[in-house]
């Protein structure tokens, strides 16, 4: 094989193209067609190409193309002047491991579901380019998290299309042997052998722990099929496997970590493994467990009681019966550890707490939700106030070449080196902005909205096409027709996101009177694109993508209002470039950081958004718009009410008038300033460089306890 295609395979292999627009080109410029059919999948684009294609296409100015990404790809790689190297030489020896339920690195990689996983994945994106010596932990789920798509109805129906290891840039871990890597967990009665994957992203592995092999009974196979698939066991099964077994694991591979991060409480029972191997060295349990909190770290994402993972007392015996007579632990002793009452030892088992009690630090992921849960788990440290209590904050960030990848990359770098160069801080970006003039920025805008405008035509003609929905069709198809067209003319509104009940997607259409003269202001029109997915148990949340749908249909709304089905990161990454206004209603205080607004910024968009999250400490007045200001009712009907007159009046008095407000050059002076500032003040902070280097600094560094 000529060397290029060579190069060009092994480019394939390490996700550090997800995040590299040249790398990217060279895959979408063999076949963009074969590119956007198969989820911009390289391996999957490269198994449809064959190797006498690739050899005449290598003869060519494209060969030099391989060349220059795969020379960048390789200095990559083989830096040893990092952050890390000059800030934190600790973090460049033993390994930071991070363990998280699922992690959202790029779609083509099924094994997230949401927010957290894209905050996992732009970390182990930030820790590989800082250089600090990182591992992920997560499993390997074949069918991933659902595919979604709408029946008639404007009903939610899901999908599992499965996911191959073949198709995918994943190899097998095997051991010294050359065989594979076998690794045990005891559940329930049951000795369940797990396998594992490697993935590599930049500098850093994730390993994906997978239990689809012959060996395991069939109802284990299945550990590994779904994305918080499954019930209550299920779920403290895929927990075991990836707490515990991931322990195992890097013990195998003879992986030492200096600090154990456990993103979310998913992975708190890695705690208990580390204990166990204390005790069997014959320490006491006070020795053991100062040990293991001398080594993990916390980090909680929850501000809703409920929704914290619990078990019951029954469950948690039959589940570790064998593990704790394995390693000598009575259920009581067990039940201790997560327990809210240590006085009720009867009641239920929460991850949460178990991970707070065994760790040397722990935070939330935004100024207020770090006040949330120091007030949330206060019962659990008597006698301390609630300022007291050891949870701290690290605001969450994206991953800023990741998001701007692409249209905008190119852009910002014909200004700076890199994006990571102009989000260093705030003095990088307005020295950037500078050399920046208004009309150039319009024309950002206008281009990134006419890419997704072109994205939605496209996508809504396969999605119309899937729903075999005749009748439906013709109506819901008149986004082609001229009068209803979307247009990049026309203010932009974004709104796309999990579709949980607190965040309320439907709050715009509260007043349907008020929305329709808004949206079709013939002088100053407005469109709006949503997109989510309700979790498959959630028939209220369901509704609420059934309630919008059923509004996109109404004359007065149709074409003007446009739901895309099946949101992952490849429509995520479409919205946030396109539209002016990313639009997040939340219930304040239920969203614990949120990032998707963070993701919008660099692409000239604003945020409109209830003071929740990491809003209230970003917002200065200036760099996009707040709903209310963090009032907070009793009664959802009364906080609804109130915070939908905010929004309508705040759109009609501020957003609608600034944007339409034109210069004679046709350009909409302060609207453009409120880009400026936007970029300045939030790009800078936002983003995961700035998060993964407070981790460090404040968390993963010993001695260094928050
Ligand atoms: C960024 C992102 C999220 C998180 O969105 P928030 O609601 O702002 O937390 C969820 N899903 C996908 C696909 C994303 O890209």
């Amino acid at each position: 094989m000529q060397k290029k295609i060579i190069s060009l395979k092994e480019l394939t292999k390490n996700l550090w193209w997800s995040w590299d627009t040249e790398a990217k080109q060279i895959f979408e410029e063999l076949s963009p067609l074969l590119w956007e059919r198969n989820n911009h999948n390289p391996v999957e684009l490269l198994r449809h190409i064959s190797n006498d294609e690739l050899a005449a296409r290598c003869h060519c100015k494209y060969r030099g193309k391989i060349e220059q990404v795969h020379e960048r790809f390789t200095r990559y790689i083989n830096e040893t002047d990092t952050w890390a190297a000059r800030n934190a030489p600790e973090l460049v020896k033993n390994p930071v491991a991070y363990f998280s339920a699922e992690f959202g690195i790029h779609e083509s990689v099924r094994i997230y579901s949401g927010g957290l996983g894209v905050l996992a994945g732009d970390h182990l994106k930030s820790a590989s380019d800082l250089g600090i010596n990182f591992v992920g932990i997560t499993l390997f789920y074949k069918e991933g998290y659902f595919r979604q798509y709408l029946n008639h109805d404007g009903w939610q129906m899901e999908d599992y299309p499965l996911q191959y290891p073949e198709s995918l840039p994943i190899e097998k871990v095997t051991g010294p042997d050359g065989k594979d890597l076998i690794i045990s967990v005891n559940i329930a009665q049951s000795e369940v052998l797990a396998q594992a994957w490697s993935l590599k992203v930049g500098r850093a592995t994730l390993y994906l722990l997978d239990t689809n092999i012959p060996a395991n009974e069939s109802h284990y196979r299945n550990i590994c099929c779904r994305v918080y698939g499954g019930d209550q066991n299920m779920r403290i099964n895929q927990e075991i496997l990836l707490g515990i077994g991931g322990v195992k694991l890097l013990q195998k591979l003879g992986i030492k970590p200096a600090v154990y991060h456990m993103n979310e409480g998913h992975s708190a029972f890695l705690t208990l493994e580390l204990l166990s191997n204390e005790l069997a060295k014959g320490l006491t349990m006070e020795q053991a467990m100062e040990s293991v909190r001398s080594r993990c770290v916390f980090t909680t994402h929850t501000p809703v009681p409920a929704g914290h993972d619990r078990f019951s007392r029954d469950m948690m015996n039959y589940t570790f019966d064998k593990y704790l007579t394995r390693i000598g632990m009575s259920l009581d002793e067990l039940m201790k550890f997560g327990s809210e009452d240590p006085s009720n030892l009867n009641g239920l088992f929460t991850m949460t707490v178990l991970a707070l009690k065994l760790s040397r630090a722990a935070n939330g992921v935004s100024k207020l939700h770090g006040e949330v849960s120091r007030a949330m788990w206060q019962h659990l440290y008597p006698g301390l106030s609630v300022s007291d209590v050891p949870i701290g904050h690290i605001t969450n960030g994206v991953h800023a070449s990741s998001w701007s990848c692409g249209y905008t990359d190119s852009f910002w770098r014909t200004y700076t080196e890199s994006v990571d160069e102009m989000t260093s801080s705030r003095d990088a970006a307005e020295e950037v902005l500078a050399k920046v003039s208004d009309a150039e920025i319009w024309s950002l805008r206008y281009s990134l909205k006419r890419n997704l405008i072109d994205f939605i035509y496209r996508y809504l003609a396969n999605q119309l096409y899937h729903q075999h929905a005749h009748p439906l069709y013709s109506e819901y198809d008149t986004p082609h027709s001229e009068k209803n067209a979307l247009s990049p003319d026309i203010l932009t509104i974004g709104f796309a996101r999990r579709f949980a009940t607190y965040k309320r997607a439907p709050l715009i259409f509260r007043d349907l009177d008020r929305l329709n003269r808004i949206i079709n202001n013939p002088k100053r029109p407005l469109q709006i694109i949503f997109a989510g997915k309700a979790h498959p148990h959630d028939d209220a949340g369901k509704e609420y993508i059934r309630q919008i749908i059923e509004f996109s249909r109404r004359p007065q709304f149709n074409g003007k209002i446009i739901f895309l089905e099946n949101y992952n990161l490849g429509v995520a990454k479409r919205m946030v470039s396109g539209v002016d206004v990313w639009l997040n209603t939340p219930i304040r205080p239920m969203e614990a950081s949120g990032t998707s607004g963070e993701k919008t910024v660099l692409h000239g968009g604003l945020n409109f958004s209830v003071l929740d999250g990491w809003w209230p400490e970003a917002y200065n007045g200036d760099n996009g718009w707040a709903i209310s200001h963090g009032e907070m009712f009793q009664n959802h009907e009364e906080q609804d009410r109130f915070d939908a007159e905010n929004l309508y009046t705040v759109l009609e008095n501020q957003i609608i008038p600034t944007y339409y407000d034109r210069d004679e050059f046709n350009i909409p002076v302060k609207w453009i300033r409120k880009i400026r500032n936007a970029i300045a003040t939030i790009a800078p902070e936002y983003n995961t460089h700035r998060m993964v280097r407070d981790y460090a600094t404040l968390y993963y560094q010993q001695n260094r306890k928050s």
